[in-house]
């Protein structure tokens, strides 16, 4: 069955008209909701604890900003952009005692609706408008004129009109610019957590920490094998999001085609394991062991963001990274990316 898809003709921007929708939290996804929704005209308010110190990057921006029980409750839609793990304390805390009747909840991610984590009553839309991007992307691209791609999925619909909120929201955001597909939360949640895990992040990070690792094992230099394991990835990568696999092989040797059909290391030992981490996600178990670490103040993740800061690839990549002249700019990213650890510093990159 092909997927239903709505563009920017699909849906009606007068559905906001006399109404206000709150966005809660102003991180990745936060930022760029408010100031886009607030560029196409839709009354905004954004929701932040008051010690927070986006309240006065905000309101530099000239959103108005109040704390997350008080835009709750003068919102007709809210935006759920915090966290995860922290989403159901703040529901239950700022968010259900100051729910208007009928306000509708909206979510970037469906992991605590469709976990259960967060249980709204019957007489509340539930939506989701999950960006298919970065929040800095989805902002980019609408001051562009142009939009990220979107996964949007209604849960909860007691009056009929959760789909007209659902894209006139997705419309507001610059999404239907280029596209939204329908999907549910469990679709949504499941393929997130598979794809990020196995491929996106768990995987790719992992091929390329451990290539690393086997080359410099072997002794050659690291500045060499950072190139063929790590630098060279995202020319391959951006050939292959322009014309998938097939550009991305054609673009390369015929001894590297060679080697990439019959020299691979992932193998069906890969796909079961894959299959096995679909099954932890599909069961739960994964959301579990993840909410019960954060809800225990996070010893694990802790330690395992320690952990991995530190392995060896990452030594020796900043060094080579400010080498690079066109790479300026992404450097000065990456550090502030870093500084969530503070472990690798600005010192290593002299
Ligand atoms: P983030 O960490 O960048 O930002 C979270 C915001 O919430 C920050 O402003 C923080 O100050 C605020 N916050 C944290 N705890 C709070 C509390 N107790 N009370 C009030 N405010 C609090 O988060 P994000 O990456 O933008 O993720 C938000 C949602 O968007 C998540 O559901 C995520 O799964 C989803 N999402 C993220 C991306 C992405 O690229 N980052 C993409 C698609 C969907
Ligand atoms: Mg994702």
């Amino acid at each position: 069955m092909a997927a239903t898809i709505w563009y920017e003709k699909d849906a009606d921007l007068s559905v906001f008209d006399g109404k206000k929708v709150a966005i809660l939290g102003y991180g990745s996804q936060g930022h760029a909701h408010a100031l886009n929704l607030r560029d196409s005209g839709v009354d905004v308010v954004v929701g932040l604890r008051p010690t927070s110190k986006s309240v006065e990057f905000a309101k530099e921006q000239g959103l108005e900003v109040k704390p997350v029980g008080e835009a709750v409750a003068e919102a007709d839609v809210v935006m759920i952009l915090l966290p995860d793990q922290y989403q159901a304390a703040v529901y239950k805390k700022d968010v259900e005692p100051n729910l208007k009747p009928g306000a509708a909840l909206a979510f970037a991610h469906g992991f605590n609706i469709h976990y259960g984590y967060i249980k709204p009553s019957e007489d509340h839309p539930v939506f989701m408008v999950a960006p298919k991007g970065p929040g800095h992307i989805v902002r980019r691209e609408y001051a562009a004129g142009r939009g990220v791609p979107v996964v949007v999925a209604v849960e909860q619909d007691p009056r009929g009109d959760a789909w007209d909120i659902t894209l006139a929201y997705a419309k507001a955001l610059g999404a239907l610019r280029a596209g939204a597909i329908k999907t549910t939360f469990t679709e949504e949640t499941e393929t997130d957590l598979f794809g990020e895990q196995n491929v996106l992040m768990g995987g790719v990070n992992k091929l390329v920490e451990m290539g690393f690792e086997v080359l410099t094992d072997a002794g050659y230099q690291p500045e060499i094998a950072y190139f063929e394991v790590c630098h060279e990835l995202k020319m391959l990568v951006d050939l292959m999001n322009e014309g998938g696999l097939n550009k991305a092989r054609w673009s390369c040797s015929d001894t590297a085609q060679y080697g990439d059909y019959t020299n691979t290391c992932i193998d069906e030992h890969v796909r079961e394991r894959m299959q096995y981490h679909l099954k932890r996600i599909q069961d739960g178990s994964f959301a579990k062991e993840f909410i019960d670490d954060q809800d225990a103040g996070a010893p694990k993740f802790k330690a395992l963001q320690e952990e991995y800061s530190n392995v060896r690839i990452e030594t020796v990549g900043p060094k080579l990274r400010a080498m690079f002249s066109w790479n300026k700019d992404a450097v000065k990213d990456a550090d502030e990316a870093n500084s969530f650890t503070g472990k690798i510093a600005r010192a290593q990159v002299q």
